[in-house]
């Protein structure tokens, strides 16, 4: 269908070209011939006023020879020159066609005879030879040079006619030709826009809906731009309520928890006392009660402190710049027991250094260590791998071990507060240390998670930003 189209329109735009290439060449030679009627017309002028002009000259010859009056003979001249200007264009508009520059030859040299004799007799009658001059006039030598004269004339203008004719003939002709080329040309032209519009319509209305289109979908994203806008500035007010809700609730942790040592330390001293003073006088449940309140007390005690260091953190100064793989080495140091005890192997990959809070990193670093060597089957040899990776605008890192694995469902839970997958008889814990860790991270505009399974180990990921700076005071 394509291809059908495209050869219509190679051979009406070609067959177009070819009539209007014809229509010019028509109008070209009809030009042409127009061109050569105007010299048949002005050859047969010239041919006439020739003979006019000679006319005139023997009329003056006349008029002076009987009249003998000089002013006769004043345009005698200019006749001549006129002759012979008149002459030279015959000679140039008919140097193309012989048959009538023999004539004009014929012509020139009878005029120049009956100029010649119009000359001796005007002098003739100068020198006082008038008589003379008249017999010559008289005689019928002088009527017989203008018949011929004549004769010719009539001879070069029927020649011209008939060229005018035959000329006029083809005028015609090349004029209904380039008609008629014309009329060609110009039913091709229509054909060929019709045909174009076809073609080009559908184009025309497709881009026209696809137009239409863009400004609908220009029109819903604006719609769209102004809600994000919208949504963002209610984003930014709601994050900055958040962020002061937070600092609100990090002050109430930090008073209460500081605040309720006070009390608690009060009943743990009183309950002391109370075991000393009236210790003998109690029987073996009552002590056995006693132990559960100490116990009792003690965690409280352990979960206050908790949520005191928890409200604390991010309060112990300024990002400074650190040589991780130094102060992991550290870290390990002072979990040395726990990491001797499990027999513990522990990798670390090259760390770089960077900007970061190192009280609160190096706690991290511990968090997750700690949990890693304590998560394991009992008798299976912990193995411990840090790795660090550069992200560009951050840095990530990875804490994984060979332990028990976290379930899905607890995957989603081990970073909130006192969240804790086991019972203490298995593994010990305040289900702190992860929350303390998502705080830390935040801290240094990062992220945690982690990926795992039950029995195939867990692998802890969190993430630093390179474009850490200290607030200005
Ligand atoms: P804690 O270790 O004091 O119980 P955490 O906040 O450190 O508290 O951990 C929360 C819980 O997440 C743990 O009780 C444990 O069930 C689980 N968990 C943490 N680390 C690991 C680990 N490496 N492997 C398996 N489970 C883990």
């Amino acid at each position: 269908m394509e291809n059908r189209k495209i050869r219509i329109s190679i051979i009406s735009g070609s067959s177009m070209l070819a009539v209007i290439l014809l229509t010019i060449i028509s109008m070209f030679l009809q030009d042409r011939t127009e061109y050569w009627m105007n010299q048949t017309t002005e050859v047969k002028f010239h041919v006439l006023e020739i003979y006019d002009l000679l006319q005139s000259a023997e009329s003056t010859q006349r008029g002076f020879l009987l009249t003998g009056e000089e002013i006769y003979l004043q345009p005698i001249d200019d006749y001549r020159s006129l002759i012979e200007e008149s002459f030279e264009e015959l000679r140039e508009k008919t140097a193309d066609n012989i048959e009538q520059a023999v004539n004009v030859d014929r012509y020139e040299s009878l005029c120049k005879f009956k100029l010649s004799e119009v000359d001796t007799t005007i002098l003739l009658h100068q020198l006082g030879q008038k008589e003379i001059a008249l017999a010559i006039v008289n005689t019928d030598k002088g009527e017989r040079v203008m018949k011929n004269i004549d004769n010719l004339r009539q001879e070069m203008l029927a020649h011209e006619n008939e060229q005018l004719d035959k000329r006029k003939q083809n005028n015609t002709i090349l004029r209904i030709l380039t008609m008629f080329f014309l009329l060609v040309a110009a039913s091709t032209a229509g054909y060929s826009l019709y045909t174009l519009y076809r073609q080009v319509s559908p184009l025309v209305s497709s881009l026209n809906s696809a137009k239409l289109n863009l400004e609908k979908t220009v029109a819903q994203k604006d719609l769209e731009i102004e809600a994000r806008k919208k949504v963002q500035i209610k984003n930014k007010q709601l994050i900055e309520l958040l962020v002061a809700k937070n600092e609100e609730l990090n002050h109430f942790a930090y008073i209460a928890s500081h605040d309720l040592q006070e009390p608690l330390r009060t009943v743990n001293n009183f309950i002391e006392v109370f075991k000393e003073d009236y210790g003998e006088k109690l029987d073996d449940d009552a002590h056995e009660y006693f132990d559960f309140i100490f116990g009792a007390t003690a965690r409280m005690k352990a979960l206050i402190e908790g949520l005191l260091s928890f409200s604390k953190l991010g309060k112990s100064g300024e990002f400074v710049e650190v040589d991780l793989g130094a102060m992991v080495s550290d870290v390990l140091k002072t979990i040395d027991a726990a990491v001797e005890e499990k027999n513990a192997v522990i990798n670390i990959d090259h760390l770089p250094t960077l900007m970061c809070l190192p009280v609160e990193i190096a706690q991290l670093f511990q968090n997750l260590v700690v949990n890693a060597i304590k998560f394991t089957e009992p008798g299976k040899v912990p193995e411990v791998r840090i790795k660090a990776q550069d992200k560009g605008s951050h840095w990530e890192f990875c804490v994984s071990d060979n332990g028990i694995g976290i379930d899905p469902v607890g995957q989603k839970k081990i970073f909130g507060m006192f969240a804790r997958l086991h019972l203490a008889e298995d593994y010990q814990g305040q289900g702190l240390g992860l929350a303390f860790c998502k705080k830390i991270v935040e801290l240094h505009e990062g992220t945690i998670w982690v990926e795992s399974g039950v029995g195939e180990g867990s692998s802890f990921y969190f993430t630093i930003s390179k474009n850490l700076k200290n607030e200005e005071a």
